[in-house]
């Protein structure tokens, strides 16, 4: 594993960043001080901004080029991430949509769905939320009881309730995952559905955090219809392309650059008055900074097998667990050496130490990736699974005995 930039990779880098010298004036402020207060002005700048950054070649980086992406590969994507984090401006708005949504329309979309959908995705015209999750299906996803029933049409109609929706409030489309058969084991009685998020019977309500934010949301859908058109992937093979996505989500989340801020918040910590004559915050910081380290290497590794062809397998979830346990760590000991003004709001660590706990649940809980490392990078004996091969109308039946 060679950890430094090869001559190409060196010259994209350079091109990169003299892009965002060039740019990076106009990036607007989306966190911390100075940032723009109101949703609708930050989700509109933030909107030209994504614009921009396609233009730059700087977002959609591995899409391929017939769909407007740069066409390059995961390390010029974690380029890209390192030296966005260092120019100190924002991502594109839609992290989702491009991240995992686009990328599963690619894979499984219609010729019809790619054409309507990925360009405005890409330009941050339309918004994708992800509505997977619900209050009683997170790390039990397959569960999910949102349902969709066909009608003599061929369209189908849904009716449910999703949670934890990250940017419903301002997405066009949200891609859904429903049951359509409840007499078929879990995994296989399901379809993902594209649902334009205006559309009658869609109720979104806000849910505001420990930060001050509402990124999230619930999602109430109630008969919502949608056309035969709207099913991505087939139907009966939901799990499938819920597994695309998820597989992208590792990606997405595996190459952001939230150790960066981490390494930032080590270096800041080291530098608070005091901090360095206290010996059980510079053996916190040691302790910290080694797991960083680590995990910054476990990054290489993953993006090495990336570079050789490789798909994101279940050791992904270790360079996670690892990376959000130390950054949050960090931020502990941010509001332990700062005191509670380091919780300010207006201020970047304040709303990274409320924001980053959440990271230990989204795209898989600890536990759940613990879980899956065990079993399948490990080898450990699986968990006892009650619910394999039965139907998924008899274990609700038995869960409400
Ligand atoms: C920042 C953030 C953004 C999110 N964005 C989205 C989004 O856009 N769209 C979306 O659909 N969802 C989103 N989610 C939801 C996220 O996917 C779920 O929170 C996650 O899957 C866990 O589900 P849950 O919250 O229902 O927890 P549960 O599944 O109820 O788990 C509760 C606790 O029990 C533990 N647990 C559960 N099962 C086991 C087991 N078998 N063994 C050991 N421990 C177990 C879990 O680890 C956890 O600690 C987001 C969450 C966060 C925090």
């Amino acid at each position: 594993m060679d950890l430094n930039d090869s001559p190409e990779q060196a010259e994209y880098r350079e091109r990169v960043r003299t892009w965002l010298r060039d740019n990076a004036a106009d990036a607007p402020r989306v966190r911390g001080e100075g940032m723009i207060q109101d949703e609708d002005e930050r989700v509109a700048a933030w909107r030209t901004w994504q614009r921009r950054l396609v233009e730059g070649g700087l977002c959609g980086v591995t899409w391929p080029e017939e769909f407007g992406g740069a066409g390059k590969g995961p390390i010029e994507q974690v380029i890209v991430n390192q030296e966005l984090a260092q120019a100190g401006v924002p991502g594109p708005l839609d992290f989702i949509g491009v991240g995992m949504m686009g990328p599963a329309i690619i894979v499984h979309g219609t010729d019809e769905q790619k054409r309507r959908h990925l360009g405005p995705l890409l330009h941050g015209d339309e918004v994708f939320c992800q509505l997977f999750s619900e209050p009683a299906a997170g790390s039990d996803l397959a569960g999910v009881t949102t349902r969709a029933v066909q009608q003599d049409d061929g369209s189908f109609r849904i009716t449910g309730q999703k949670v934890w929706t990250t940017n419903a409030q301002f997405s066009a489309y949200g891609v859904l995952l429903a049951r359509t058969d409840a007499d078929v084991p879990k995994h296989k009685g399901l379809t993902m559905f594209i649902v334009p998020m205006d559309a009658p019977g869609v109720t979104i309500r806000g849910l505001r955090q420990i930060s001050g934010e509402a990124e999230f949301n619930e999602v109430f859908l109630d008969e919502v219809e949608v056309g035969a058109d709207a099913v991505l992937g087939q139907v009966g093979a939901g799990w499938t392309t819920a597994l695309t996505v998820l597989m992208f989500e590792r990606l997405a989340i595996g190459t952001a650059p939230i150790g960066y801020s981490a390494e930032r918040f080590a270096a800041a910590i080291a530098d608070a008055p005091g901090a360095r004559e206290d010996s059980a915050v510079r053996q916190e910081i040691g302790r910290i900074g080694t797991e960083l380290i680590a995990s910054r290497f476990n990054g290489h590794r993953m993006i090495s097998e990336l570079a050789g062809g490789g798909v994101p397998g279940p050791e992904f979830g270790l360079a996670k667990v690892t990376m959000v346990s130390a950054a949050v760590d960090a931020g502990d000991l941010i509001g332990d050496v700062l005191g509670p003004d380091a919780l300010d709001h207006d201020d970047e660590w304040g709303y990274m130490i409320s924001f980053l706990p959440g990271l230990k649940s989204a795209g898989g809980t600890e536990e759940i990736l613990r879980n899956t490392i065990g079993e399948r990078v490990l080898g450990l004996p699986p968990e006892p699974r009650l619910d394999k091969g039965v139907p998924f109308s008899e274990l609700r039946s038995r869960q409400e005995a």
